[in-house]
C-alpha cells in the first residue's frame, strides 16, 4: 500500500468508525429513560385494547417513528396497520344431550358465527382433558388451532368449568374456527345452537421501516409488544394502574431506540422493519396478524424484546434467548460481541415454554428464526403482572447497555454477512 493509499484507508477507517460511535451514543441511559418513563406513565392507563390509553401509546410510537424518519411498511400509508376483531356483545345458547336439555351456562361457546347448530354428525374434533395439565394452555392451543373442537369436561371438573367463563367474551380474530367447552362427559349424541350478536372493534400494530441498501427484500424484524393490561382494583398501596413498565414498555423502547440507532448509522444491506404490537395480553393478535401479514420467507430473522428492564437472573449485562437451540441466532449474536463483557444465555425456563407464547411465536412456527430476548425471571419477578411494574422498580443503566448490545449483536445479519438457520416449522 502506497503513503497516499494508506492515508486514505486510515482516514477512512476513522471516518467509519466514528460515524458508529456517533449512533452508538443514541442509545444512551437519559433518552432510553425519557421514552421508557412516557409509555409508562400513568397518563398511558395501562394500555390496554379497546382503551384511550393504548390509542395515546400509539400516536407517542408513531410519532417517535416519523421524528426518526422512518419509511411507511409496503402498503399501508401511515405507521398504523389496522385490522378488526370481533367482540361478542350477546351470545344465547341452547342445547341437549342424549335427547335431554342441558344448562346454557353448561356450555361455553367460542367462535364467530352468529348463527351455529351442531351435533355428533357435524365433524369436530372431541377431547376430554386431563385433569392434571395445564388446562388453559391447552385450551389457548385449541383456540388457535384451525380444527373445530368439542372439549368435554366431567362434572369433577366444574371449578376449571368455572373459571373458563371469561373466554366466551373475549374477542376474536375474524375466521377464528369455533370450540365448544361443555360441562359433561362425552355422550354419544348431542346437539347445540348458538347465536351471537358481535361488535367489530379495531386494533393496530405500529410498523415503520428503513429499507436496505443492497437486499431490499431480505427483512429484519425488531419488535415488542406495547399493550398491557391497563386498570385494576387498587392494591395494597392504592395504585390501580398496570403500567406495564416491564411488561412491556421496556421492549417498546428498545424498538424506538434501534430505529434511532440504525437510521443514523445508515449501512444496513437488509431492510429493517421496527413494529410495536398489540393485544398481546389478550391472546397475541397483534403479532399473529402482522405474521401472516409478511412472507415468512422473506423474514431472515426476528428480534423480539419482551421485559428487559431488570437484571436476569446471571446479574446484570447478560440476557437469555428463548428457543436458543432452534437455530444458531443466539450463536451468531454472541459471536458480534466478542470482546464485550454482555452475555446472551439459553432461556433458563423451558418449562414455561415461553419460546411459543410470545410474539415471536407465529413467525417461528412458520420456520422463521424469531426469538425472544428478556431478561425476566419468570420464576421470581416480583411486578410481573401487578400493578407495582412501574417505572421506579427498572434498571434504566442496565436496560441501556440491553439495548446497545442487541444492537451490536445484530451487526452481522443487518449486513447481509450472516444469515441464521431455519426453524422447523409447525402447526400454528
Ligand atoms: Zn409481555
Amino acid at each position: 500500500m502506497t503513503r497516499k493509499y494508506f492515508l486514505l484507508f486510515a482516514f477512512l477507517v476513522t471516518f467509519i468508525s466514528l460515524h458508529a460511535q456517533k449512533a452508538y451514543k443514541i442509545i444512551n441511559e437519559k433518552s432510553v429513560s425519557q421514552i421508557e418513563k412516557t409509555l409508562s406513565a400513568d397518563d398511558m392507563q395501562g394500555r390496554k385494547i379497546f382503551t384511550p390509553g393504548i390509542e395515546k401509546a400509539a400516536d407517542f410510537i408513531a410519532s417517535q417513528f416519523k421524528e426518526t424518519g422512518l419509511q411507511y411498511w409496503d402498503g399501508l400509508n401511515s405507521y398504523r396497520q389496522e385490522f378488526s376483531m370481533l367482540r361478542p356483545k350477546s351470545v344465547d345458547i341452547s342445547g341437549e344431550i342424549n335427547g335431554e336439555p342441558i344448562p346454557s351456562q353448561n356450555i361455553i361457546s367460542i367462535g364467530t358465527e352468529t348463527s351455529l347448530t351442531i351435533n355428533e354428525k357435524s365433524g369436530y374434533e372431541q377431547v376430554s382433558p386431563d385433569s392434571t395439565g395445564n388446562l388453559f394452555r391447552t385450551l389457548s392451543g385449541l383456540i388457535k388451532s384451525e380444527k373445530p373442537t368439542i372439549v368435554w369436561m366431567p362434572a369433577d371438573m366444574e371449578n376449571s368449568f368455572k373459571r373458563l367463563g371469561f373466554l366466551a367474551n373475549r374477542p376474536l380474530m375474524e375466521g377464528t374456527v369455533p370450540v365448544f367447552i361443555v360441562l359433561h362427559e362425552k355422550p354419544e349424541h348431542f346437539s347445540f345452537t348458538v347465536k351471537r350478536e358481535l361488535e367489530k372493534q379495531s386494533l393496530t400494530n405500529i410498523i415503520g421501516m428503513i429499507p436496505g441498501k443492497t437486499k431490499k427484500n431480505e427483512y429484519v424484524v425488531f419488535s415488542a409488544h406495547y399493550d398491557h393490561l391497563g386498570i385494576g382494583k387498587p392494591d395494597a398501596t392504592g395504585d390501580s394502574i398496570y403500567n406495564g413498565a416491564n411488561d412491556d414498555a421496556s421492549g417498546t423502547t428498545a424498538v424506538i431506540m434501534l430505529a434511532k440507532y440504525f437510521k443514523a448509522l445508515k449501512n444496513n444491506d437488509r431492510t429493517l422493519i421496527f413494529v410495536t404490537f398489540t393485544g398481546e395480553e389478550s391472546g397475541g393478535y397483534g403479532s399473529r396478524y402482522f405474521s401472516m401479514h409478511i412472507p415468512p420467507k422473506d423474514v431472515v430473522a426476528m428480534f423480539n424484546i419482551e421485559m428487559i428492564g431488570t437484571a436476569s437472573k446471571w446479574g446484570e449485562n447478560s440476557a437469555y434467548i428463548t428457543g436458543y437451540e432452534k437455530s444458531d441466532f443466539g450463536k451468531i449474536l454472541q459471536n458480534n460481541l466478542k470482546g464485550s463483557k454482555f452475555h446472551f444465555e439459553p432461556d433458563p425456563y423451558p418449562q414455561q415454554q415461553l419460546f411459543y407464547r410470545s410474539d415471536n411465536a407465529t413467525l417461528a412456527a412458520l420456520g422463521v428464526p424469531a426469538h425472544t430476548i428478556s431478561t425476566s425471571k419468570m420464576d421470581n419477578e416480583l411486578n410481573y403482572h401487578k400493578q407495582s411494574d412501574n417505572f421506579e422498580t427498572l434498571d434504566m443503566k442496565n436496560m441501556t447497555e440491553i439495548i446497545k448490545s442487541i444492537a451490536l449483536s445484530s451487526r452481522s445479519i443487518i449486513d447481509g454477512r450472516d444469515t441464521p438457520t431455519r426453524i422447523e416449522p409447525r402447526d400454528l
